[in-house]
């Protein structure tokens, strides 16, 4: 055992040893790395992962739940989540390895999958947190690696306004009436967020003053054994 600190003068901390638990590692573009202590006043370094921001909490959630002790730092550069070192079992830590096999760009799809699941996830009441609306709809407008723009669409204004102050976004929100598609009025909320390093825009759309907005017509059912030309 090389790698652990050792303290001067006191008596050796007690010293955790015990397997590290399964992380909820995903791979992708890690920014944060989560320090694991061995012993409770976290004089002992146990090992060290790196994490991305959607699983930050999932990982402090698992080492909590295992008792280990952990503290999560910003780094400078960009690791791999789940990639880290396990000093006491001496040990490398590999987040899940990620291939480009769909033809677009695995930063891409990465980062848009981790911002859906985190979507998902709101949309359950997890740990106290009470359940956010389900979106309607949720877009990725953003062509280049580098575009975290994410639309997050609900039902209702009210629901949308549950979002918006869910990721701080209530502050800049503004309600336009306007005439829709149809020809009717309607009322559009739209509010913007910086969330989890992605600019999140969450909208509604609503029947205007009140005016309900008649049903485009329902394409027909296809009769069993139709041709279609
Ligand atoms: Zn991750």
């Amino acid at each position: 055992m090389t790698n652990v600190p050792q303290q001067n003068g006191s008596a050796p901390p007690t010293v955790t040893v015990g397997r590290l638990p399964d992380l909820p590692v995903c791979g992708g573009p890690a920014t944060l790395i989560v320090e694991m202590f061995a012993d409770p006043a976290r004089g002992v370094l146990r090992g060290s992962v790196s994490v991305c921001t959607g699983d930050e909490a999932y990982v402090m959630a698992a080492l909590a739940d295992a008792a280990i002790p952990a503290e999560v730092h910003a780094v400078a550069g960009i690791a791999r989540c789940g990639d880290g070192r396990d000093h006491l079992a001496d040990a490398r830590l590999t987040g899940p390895v990620i291939t480009d096999g769909a033809g677009q760009p695995a930063g891409v799809r990465i980062a848009r999958a981790a911002m859906a699941r985190e979507i998902t996830r709101r949309s359950y009441a997890i740990d106290g947190r009470p359940a956010l609306p389900a979106p309607s709809e949720i877009r990725f407008p953003g062509r280049a690696v580098n575009d975290l723009v994410a639309i997050i669409g609900l039902d209702t204004i009210e629901q949308a306004q549950a979002w918006a102050a869910a990721i701080g976004a209530a502050r800049g929100a503004s309600v336009r009436d306007t005439v829709g598609r149809t020809g009717n009025p309607e009322r559009v909320y739209c509010a913007w967020a910086l969330w989890r390093g992605w600019s999140v825009m969450v909208t509604a759309t609503e029947p205007g003053d009140g005016a309900r907005v008649p049903a485009e017509p329902a394409p027909a059912p296809m009769p069993a054994g139709a041709v279609v030309r």
